[in-house]
């Protein structure tokens, strides 16, 4: 995709506009890459969204650049527009594959997915867990009900942890030390961060603890060839037995990103949702509005606090299954109301199911078997949740009213 109408090519240390210069990749998508860069007028760092040339991209651009324009100004004094990603300027960049649309951002550090990762896939503290879906919720109440948008793509990597300037310096040094050691930079340091318990602190694996530890064994190793067959199943076994869920920064702040696919509420667009985050009136092809949001934050919600996913609607050959995407979630709230499920284009799916024949599986049960949580927790959550995935979308708690809800402000 590096070529006529695709993304631009790009090295550290370019200056892609007069000001600003291109320190390292942040990330990529289907419409971008996004770059870290230095503003050498203000010796400050932002993020650019840098999209493949093609009119077809450029054109999607144009739609997120109005949205983000609109959650920008509209109140800017309102408690949830600093939970929505901070949108500065565009400006257009010429490369060899042509005209590129460039969207600049504040920098922003890891994603949610990236903590999950980090994590081992056991999940978050539930301390932890509470700050991020209340700054999210409240983010929600803005672009919701201050901006009439809806984001339709709530996931762990579409929200974004706000950097300190303790981790921006680490991140710099990194960069920096890479450097002077000759080493090659890793891709993207989102991928390759580590989490520091003691410092509080994303750092690179190689300035990490763990990796210091390793060092050592594989300087104390005889023969430098037994390096990689070495250092791979020693990181293994390092982070697995941590079986326990990640401790998050008390300071934590997180925003949400990505509003490349979201719609006005009165404009809204087909097909959304990433499948595992797809609200019920959206998998049956029924109207969705604002409550179709609130259905990911549950996902996300129960994401974070086991590290499994709420709904894996996917076949053994790894294929998305409406039907059994609708099983899981008859399963899970014990049923879906008649007048729902006859509501959208495509109930038929939901008229085929063997409903008889599914077992109804509590999410509070599902924490205390698998999670080994105890009572409290688990009945919290469970309450928490089913009020979240409520298969109404009319009576599905809006931002405002989950932000009231008990697990939240207990
Ligand atoms: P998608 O395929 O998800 O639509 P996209 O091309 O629209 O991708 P984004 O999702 O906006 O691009 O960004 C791609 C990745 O870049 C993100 O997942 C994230 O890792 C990183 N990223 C985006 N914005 C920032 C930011 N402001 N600060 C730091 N990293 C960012
Ligand atoms: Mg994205
Ligand atoms: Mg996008």
């Amino acid at each position: 995709k590096y070529c006529r109408g695709g993304y631009m090519p790009i090295e550290s240390k370019q200056i892609i506009r007069y000001n600003l210069e291109i320190v390292r990749k942040l990330g990529w998508g289907h419409f971008s890459t996004v770059w870290m860069a230095k503003n050498l007028t203000t010796d400050s760092f932002v993020a650019v969204k840098i999209i493949q040339s093609s009119p077809k991209y450029r054109m999607v651009s144009f739609k997120e650049i109005s949205l983000l324009e609109h959650v920008k100004t509209t109140d800017p004094s309102h408690p949830g527009h600093k939970r929505i990603i901070f949108f500065y300027e565009y400006f257009f960049a010429n490369s060899i594959n042509g005209v590129h649309l460039c969207l600049t951002f504040e920098l922003m550090g890891p994603s949610l997915l990236d903590l999950l990762v980090q994590s081992n896939h056991c999940g978050l503290e539930q301390p932890g867990v509470k700050k991020i879906i209340t700054q999210v919720l409240l983010g929600l109440t803005y672009l919701h009900h201050t901006c009439q948008i809806i984001h339709t793509d709530l996931k762990p990597e579409n929200i974004l942890i706000k950097i300190t300037n303790s981790y921006l310096n680490e991140l710099i040094d990194c960069v920096n030390s890479f450097e002077a050691r000759g080493l090659k930079k890793p891709k993207s340091y989102v991928t390759a961060l580590e989490w520091n318990q003691n410092k509080n602190l994303f750092v690179e694996p190689e300035e990490s603890e763990i990796f210091s530890i390793l060092k050592k064994r594989v300087q104390s190793c005889p023969s430098k060839t037994e390096k990689p067959e070495f250092l791979k199943p020693v990181m293994a076994k390092f982070r697995k037995p941590l079986n326990m869920p990640l401790l998050v920064d008390p300071n934590i702040q997180v925003k949400i990103a990505d509003l490349g696919n979201s719609c006005w509420e009165s404009k809204r667009i087909l097909p959304i949702q990433t499948e595992q985050y797809r609200a019920l009136e959206v998998i049956i092809g029924a109207d969705y509005s604002y409550p179709a949001d609130i259905w990911s934050v549950a996902c996300i919600t129960f994401e974070l606090c086991t590290g499994a996913f709420l709904f894996e609607p996917y076949t053994e050959e790894n294929l998305y299954c409406i039907e059994y995407h609708l099983a899981l979630i008859w399963k899970l709230l014990g049923g879906i109301p008649l007048n729902i499920a006859r509501s959208g284009s495509r109930s038929s799916a939901l008229i085929n199911l063997d409903s008889e024949n599914i077992s109804f599986q509590k999410i509070g049960d599902i924490l205390k078997e698998i999670y080994k949580w105890n009572d409290f927790n688990a009945n919290s959550l469970e309450e928490f949740l089913e009020s979240l995935l409520n298969p109404i979308p009319r009576i599905r708690p809006d931002a405002f009213d989950a932000l009231n809800l008990k697990w939240l402000n207990n």
